[in-house]
């Protein structure tokens, strides 16, 4: 068996996997990428979040245009028996809207990118052994790779995380397959009574067709996938009868208890492997990137910045179930959003009461602000430029990520400045900061329910 030593050693070389490994050798760490090849999977019309484009311009990286296309400028949603139709694309087009991605083009774009930047790849099939990984190479002797850290970026396989997994009480399967497209544009999500339907166009001027069901509706899976597509109404967004197979993956969403762990060395799982959020909200990729990116960000802290190898560790897993616990509840209302299948299995076993988004707060010229129960200041790991530091940020017991700035203001300290002098015209007249930005941030403690309206003291405030 032969040895290979290095600083950190990911499994994985989807976007979360590449996009770490490629950040964590520009951090000047000797990282070996292990690589299993994907089976060529079927083009999915899956999207990219508005968001993306920035988020790795962020970190001087820019997608080529050979791996996107813009969405549709329509965007059509039956739901709930409504049907509303939503601009996916902003108005004067200015670049910034949902894509639609070419995944072999990204996956091999990002894998690439990490090459260049000095990342040795190998390919097999990594599993985990007593100081890090073993791979299983074809048509050569087993592979031992020793590393100071580990990244599990080996999307739903989880081969090194797996076990730590929380699930839901339900499964879904995905049903896939293409058409010839109709005479009608733009993606399309409908509801029927065992689950919904998300179509858009993909490669080839084809039309992907993707039914969501529970996975124990799913067996037979063509005749289940042409039930499905019978009861939603794709009149002419597609033509003609299946040009592919029926094909299925899972897509039940899940969390690992904690994304980071430092038994020995570091271990960090990032993308699918840390989460999967379920297909509705179309961030999976999306979140992919940004994990494997922040995630090369924990681990140069953890190996460079011992003294805050924990903190960095613990940021890295508070994010990550943060995230996916935002994810569920957002996407458990837009379940329960579709009431007439309210009592249909499917729907039962999705829908969540979640609260609706707190309305801008307009705060008044003056009154008294004190702290909400459970509220307080906590010393945690925040992101500031390539360091995870430590920083005093604000907490509450049912919020899932600490808060740290809002406007450039830093929340601890405007929290503790508030509950020292409770006015609210002191506070603006009296914080060290432009007033604008004060106001600003003070309304969003306010929204997000850190202050409430009242008096220092007062029943039901701060502990
Ligand atoms: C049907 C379906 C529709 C979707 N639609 C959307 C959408 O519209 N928009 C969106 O943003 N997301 C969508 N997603 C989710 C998105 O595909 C994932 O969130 C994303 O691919 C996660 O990226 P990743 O890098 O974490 O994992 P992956 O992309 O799964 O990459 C993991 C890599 O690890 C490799 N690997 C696995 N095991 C090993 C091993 N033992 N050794 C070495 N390598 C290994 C795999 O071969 C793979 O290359 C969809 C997913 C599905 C299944």
């Amino acid at each position: 068996m032969s040895l290979l030593v290095a600083d950190v050693a990911v499994v994985g070389g989807g976007p979360a996997g590449s996009l770490a490994a490629r950040q964590l050798a520009a951090f000047d760490f000797d990282v070996v990428l292990v690589h299993q090849p994907r089976r060529q999977r079927q083009h999915l019309g899956e999207s990219l979040s508005a968001s993306a484009p920035r988020l790795l311009a962020s970190y001087g990286l820019e997608l080529p245009p050979s791996v996107y296309e813009p969405r549709p400028s329509d965007h059509f949603v039956r739901w709930g028996g409504r049907e509303d139709r939503i601009a996916a694309q902003p108005e004067g087009g200015d670049g910034e809207g949902q894509r639609l991605i070419r995944r072999d083009r990204l996956d091999d774009w990002a894998l690439a990118g990490a090459r260049s930047a000095g990342v040795r790849v190998v390919e097999g099939s990594a599993t985990t052994a007593a100081d890090g990984l073993v791979v299983r190479r074809q048509d050569q002797d087993e592979l031992r790779v020793a590393a100071r850290a580990l990244v599990d970026a080996s999307g739903r396989s989880g081969v090194l995380t797996r076990r730590d997994r929380d699930r839901p009480g339900f499964r879904t399967t995905a049903l896939t397959a293409h058409f010839a497209p109709g005479e009608r544009e733009g993606t399309l999500i409908e509801s029927f009574p065992d689950g919904w339907v998300w179509s858009a166009p993909v490669v080839g001027g084809r039309r992907d067709v993707t039914v969501m069901l529970d996975a124990a509706d799913a067996g037979r899976a063509e005749e289940r996938f042409r039930e499905a597509v019978r009861e939603v109404d794709l009149g002419g967004f597609v033509t003609g009868d299946l040009l592919t197979p029926v094909r299925a993956a899972d897509v039940t969403p899940y969390r690992l208890r904690s994304a980071a762990t430092a038994e020995g060395s570091p271990l960090v799982a990032v993308g699918d492997a840390a989460s999967a959020l379920d297909p509705l909200s179309g961030l999976g990729t999306m979140k992919a990137m940004d994990s494997g990116l922040t995630a090369a960000i924990v681990l140069r802290t953890a190996l460079g910045r011992p003294q805050n190898a924990e903190l960095a560790l613990a940021f890295h897993a508070a994010k990550e179930r943060g995230l996916a616990l935002e994810a569920e509840e957002r996407l458990g209302g837009f379940h329960a959003e579709e009431t007439r299948f309210a009592q249909r299995g499917f729907w039962r076993r999705r829908a969540r009461k979640s609260s609706p988004p707190a309305p801008p707060v307009r705060l008044p010229a003056d009154g008294r602000l004190r702290a909400a129960a459970g509220a307080r200041v906590e010393t945690r790991g925040v992101l500031q430029g390539d360091w995870i530091v430590p920083a005093e940020v604000v907490v509450r017991p049912d919020r899932f990520r600490p808060a740290h700035k809002v406007a450039g203001i830093a929340l601890a300290e405007l929290f503790r400045a508030v509950s020292a002098w409770g006015g609210i015209r002191r506070t603006l007249q009296e914080f060290p900061a432009p007033e604008p930005a004060v106001r600003t941030a003070l309304a969003w403690l306010v929204g997000e329910r850190f202050l409430i309206p009242g008096a220092p003291g007062a029943p039901g405030g701060a502990d």
